[in-house]
Formats: structure tokens, sequence, C-alpha cells
């Protein structure tokens, strides 16, 4: 069985973010890691391929080239081998145009199942999946904690407000993963010391067939117009409860005509 699994190289936790005012992107030239919930999705693969005792784990990627030091992190884990799209003309691909070029990588691969995190900590769209899912043609399990792989499908148990949905598509399918699923595995210094020598491909649009006007700003159907920054909070009161919080709490929304 082969998965693949859409990773995506963001800026790190412990970065200050900051917006390129002349492009009104986030600038993502600074330290990278792998997207925390796409840790989960290749722990998953990685407990799928394992369990079947056999298949592989492709990586697939859009980014820089810098993005290959998150992927060497998800080969170090046990992933197979890595591909990343990379191109200058890529380069301010909005959720149209990634999801583009993420569906003609994997077409490539022809993967029986593949794996994205549910969000991405940098952009935080969470819509990348069902973009792709849809240009693949192909069925979608979101929010997935849960995953089984049998007999030609995949089933899926994604927590709703009120309970679970358990969803079954036959394979090939698309699934994204909640960051509740596993634990990802931390890589041991073999896995490290494995990572480098592992297959890494990098891709160019042409590499694909991909016209460099569908990619990039030319590609993308959205254009940032504007940032500000969030309005200041409004006036705020602090209650102290000495037995009578509950009263203060209504006065307080009777006041405000709130009831
Ligand atoms: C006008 C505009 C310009 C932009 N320019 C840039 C730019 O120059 N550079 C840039 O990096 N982003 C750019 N972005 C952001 C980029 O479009 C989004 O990162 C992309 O659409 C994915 O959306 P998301 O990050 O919200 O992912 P989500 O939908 O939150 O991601 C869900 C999952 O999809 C997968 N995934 C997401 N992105 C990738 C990827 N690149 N490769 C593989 N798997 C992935 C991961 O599994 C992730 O967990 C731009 C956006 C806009 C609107």
């Amino acid at each position: 069985m082969k998965i693949a699994v859409c990773v995506k190289q963001v800026p790190d936790a412990a970065a200050t973010k900051r917006i390129d005012p002349g492009t009104k992107r986030l600038d993502r030239s600074g330290e990278g890691s792998l997207n925390p919930v796409d840790a989960n999705a290749v722990e998953e693969a990685l407990r799928i391929r394992d369990a079947s005792g056999e298949g592989e784990v492709v990586l697939v990627s859009l980014g820089p080239e810098k993005a290959l030091d998150s992927l060497r992190k998800a080969l170090a884990m046990g992933a197979d081998r890595a591909l990343l799209v990379s191109d200058p003309d890529a380069a301010g691909s909005d959720l149209v145009a990634t999801s583009a070029l993420l569906a003609k990588a994997l077409e490539r691969e022809g993967a029986d199942l593949v794996l994205f995190g549910q969000q991405a900590s940098d952009s935080d769209g969470a819509v990348l999946w069902a973009a792709v899912a849809d240009r693949l043609r192909l069925p979608l399990i979101s929010q997935a904690a849960e995953l089984t792989v049998e007999g030609g499908a995949v089933t899926g148990k994604r927590q709703t407000e009120f309970g679970y949905d358990v969803i079954r598509a036959p394979l090939p399918a698309v699934v994204a993963v909640a960051d509740s699923i596993n634990e990802p595995r931390y890589p041991s210094l073999k896995g490290i010391m494995g990572a480098k020598k592992k297959q890494q491909d990098v891709l160019s649009l042409a590499d694909l067939g991909i016209e460099p006007e569908r990619a990039g700003t030319t590609g993308s159907r959205t254009e940032v117009l504007a940032l500000s920054d969030p309005p200041p909070r409004g006036e705020t009161r602090k209650l102290e409860d000495d037995g009578t919080g509950a009263e203060k709490i209504v006065e307080f929304l009777v006041e405000k005509r709130l009831v």
C-alpha cells in the first residue's frame, strides 16, 4: 500500500511572526519546522504501513528548498522518501494555486491513501485537503481522530459537537487527521542518520508539466488587499465573587441589555 503524506514547513513556533509589508505575506525566511499536526499524519502513515507489513510512505510538499530540513525530520521518523515541489514561480501561491500544484504531484504518485494534517499553524486555512480531494475527485474524511484501513476501504472516526461520526470511504481516498489521533514518535539517532541517505526529489513546475501562469501570484485567485492590527479590547470589568457572583453577572447582562 502506498501512502502519500502532505507536509508543510511552517515558521518555528518560537519565532516572532512578521508580515512583509511589501508583499503582505508572512515572512517565512526564518527558522522553519514541520507543521505539528503533519507529524501526526506521518505517524499514522507509518503505523498503517507497519501494520500491513509492506508498502511505502512518501512525503509530498510544496515550498522553498529549505523545506527539505523539515522533510528530513519526517524521513527520520521513518517515511521512505520525499518529494518537494520547489520553484521560484510558485512563490505567492494562494490556496487555489497550492492545491493545483499538490494535486498534480499527488496524481503522479498515484497513492492508495493521501494523508494531511488538519491545519497548518501559519496560515490556518484548514481547507487545503478539501481542495486537493476535489481536484483529484477522491472521497475525503476530515478531522479523523481514529483511522483503520481494511478491505480496500478507510474508516475514520471524527469527533463532532454531539459525539462521533464514523465514515467509511473506498480507497483511494484523502484523509485529514486531527492531532488527537496519535502521539508522534521522536526520531531515533539511527533514523536521523539514515534520513540523509533517503531519496529526496526536488521537482520544478516544468518537471510536473505545470505552466508558470498556473502558479504563484498569477495562478492565484485571491489577493491580500490590506492588513491591520486587531482592534483594541473594549471596556472590561472584573467582578469579585463574594457569594453574589451570579447576581452580579445577571445585573451586568441586564445593564448591557443582553438578557
Ligand atoms: C495571496 C496569498 C499569497 C500567499 N503566498 C504564500 C507564499 O508565498 N508562500 C507560502 O508558503 N504560502 C503562501 N500563502 C499561503 C498558502 O496559500 C497556504 O499556506 C496554502 O494555501 C495552504 O493553506 P494553509 O497553510 O492554510 O493550510 P491548511 O489548509 O491549514 O493545511 C492543511 C494541511 O495541508 C497540508 N499542507 C498545507 N500546505 C502545504 C504545502 N505547502 N505542502 C504540502 N502540504 C501542505 C498539511 O498537511 C496541512 O496540515 C499565500 C496565501 C495567499 C492568500
